[in-house]
């Protein structure tokens, strides 16, 4: 899996690259990313990268032909003359679709993923049209760049890439995570203590010690009673959800069970 980011900024990723699970992917070779200076693509003294948006207004607009032109040396042609398959060119923008953990897995499946990153007002939209398979928003507000939003994004694909998390199961127990029933179960019959997620947030975790600042980690997970913890887990799953994000209740896997769960916790006094 290659990412490629074309930016105005490469130093910008330095700390990114040298650090945490994506230094180890690096290392071991499981992803790659390329991070491309887009000044090199330009060929005056000042290396110009931006001009005034035609029709008036604030700002400045990263110009077309240096664009074209880095992509044109990694390899990315005309949207309408094809794409290699496994190959997406994503053009990072506060008016794109919102990104989301189902994108991040589908992008952890591809090849290679191209990302431009704008700055100033945004880039020449006839780049947009011409080469880019995608706009990607990372949330309604607006950066003053791309590079963050590529650093967002590179972060929560090249997670899922098989292998890079040590125990693969971390990013299968996660908010926004597949169901229970798609997740395979190591030992047969053996109860897991944990809950897929099904579109839900995570559960709370505790760790040593017991007893933290006069509160006492809940007792169900002490005791070591596997079908208790899990029963109490997407209890949880299902309280932080109703509180905090009530808008992914409806696209989530929900049994019978956790929908009279959920009627229980709704009915509870304020
Ligand atoms: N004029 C643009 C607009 O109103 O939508 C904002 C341009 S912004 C100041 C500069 C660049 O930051 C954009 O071209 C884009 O690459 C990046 N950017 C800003 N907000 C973003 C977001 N929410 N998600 C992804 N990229 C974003």
């Amino acid at each position: 899996m290659r990412f490629e980011i074309v930016t105005i900024f490469p130093e910008f990723f330095a700390g990114f690259l040298e650090n945490g699970v994506l230094r180890r992917a690096l290392a071991e070779g499981l992803v790659e990313v390329g991070v491309h200076d887009l000044r090199a693509s330009t060929h005056d003294r000042h290396r110009t990268v931006d001009d005034r948006p035609f029709g008036g207004g604030e700002g400045m607009v990263l110009k077309p032909e240096p664009l074209a032109e880095a992509l044109g040396s990694l390899g990315i042609g005309l949207k309408a003359e094809g794409r290699e398959a496994g190959t997406r060119v994503i053009l990072l923008s506060a008016q794109g679709r919102r990104f989301n953990q189902a994108m991040a897995r589908e992008m952890a499946r591809l090849e290679r993923v191209v990302f431009i990153c704008g700055r100033y007002e945004g880039v020449d939209e006839r780049i947009n049209e011409l080469y880019c398979d995608m706009e990607l928003s990372i949330g309604d507000y607006v950066l003053s760049g791309g590079e963050l939003a590529a650093a967002v994004v590179v972060d929560a694909a090249m997670r899922l890439v098989p292998g890079v998390l040590g125990n693969e199961a971390s990013s299968e127990f996660e908010s926004f995570g597949v169901a229970d029933a798609e997740i395979e179960t190591d030992v047969e019959g053996v109860p897991r203590s944990q809950h897929g997620a099904g579109g839900l947030l995570d559960y709370p975790h505790y760790t040593r010690p017991a007893e933290f600042g006069g509160l006492r980690t809940p007792e169900v997970l002490l005791n070591g009673d596997h079908r208790e913890i899990r029963r109490w887990r997407r209890e949880q799953q299902l309280r932080k959800t109703l509180a905090n994000r009530p808008d992914l209740l409806e696209g989530a896997a929900l049994s019978k069970e956790d929908r009279k769960l959920l009627e229980a916790i709704r009915e509870e006094p304020v």
